[in-house]
C-alpha cells in the first residue's frame, strides 16, 4: 500500500467547511452528536464518524476549544478569540460565556513558582445552569 498522503491540519474539506460554519452558529459547547444532528438538519450529509474524526483534528490545531461535559463527553465550540481564556458553561443546554481572569492566571504562575514547577499550562472552567436553564 502507498503511504498516505501527508494531510496538513488546516487542509480545508467540505465537511470540515460545514463543521465550522455549524459551530459558528452556535453560542453553546456541542456534542459531537449535536453537531451530526445540525448537519443533517440543514441537508449535510455527514458521517457520525467523521464528524468525530473531523473534530479532533480541528481541536488538536487549536481552531476549536474542546471541555467535557459532567457526563465526561467531548464538547466543542468555536471561540471568538484565540488566546488563552476560560469559559462559564451552562451543563443543562452548552451555552458559554467566555472569560479572561487576571487573578486566575497570577493564582496558576505564583502556585507553579512557589513548587518549583515550569512549563505550566491550566484549564479552568466554571460550569453552572445558565439564567434560562435556573
Ligand atoms: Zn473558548
Ligand atoms: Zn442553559
Ligand atoms: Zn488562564
Amino acid at each position: 500500500m502507498p503511504p498516505a498522503p501527508f494531510e496538513s491540519p488546516l487542509r480545508t474539506t467540505p465537511q470540515r467547511v460545514a463543521i465550522l460554519n455549524a459551530l459558528s452558529a452556535a453560542e453553546a459547547f456541542l456534542t459531537a452528536q449535536e453537531i451530526h444532528d445540525r448537519l443533517r438538519a440543514d441537508g449535510k450529509r455527514v458521517g457520525l464518524a467523521t464528524v468525530y474524526r473531523t473534530l479532533q483534528a480541528l481541536a488538536s490545531t487549536g481552531v476549536l476549544d474542546v471541555l467535557r461535559n459532567d457526563d465526561g463527553e467531548a464538547i466543542y465550540r468555536r471561540c471568538a478569540t484565540p488566546d488563552h481564556h476560560h469559559h462559564l458553561v451552562c451543563r443543562s443546554c452548552g451555552q458559554s460565556v467566555e472569560i479572561a481572569s487576571d487573578a486566575v492566571e497570577t493564582w496558576a504562575d505564583r502556585t507553579a513558582r512557589r513548587n518549583g514547577y515550569t512549563s505550566v499550562t491550566h484549564t479552568v472552567e466554571v460550569y453552572g445552569l445558565c439564567r434560562g436553564c435556573s
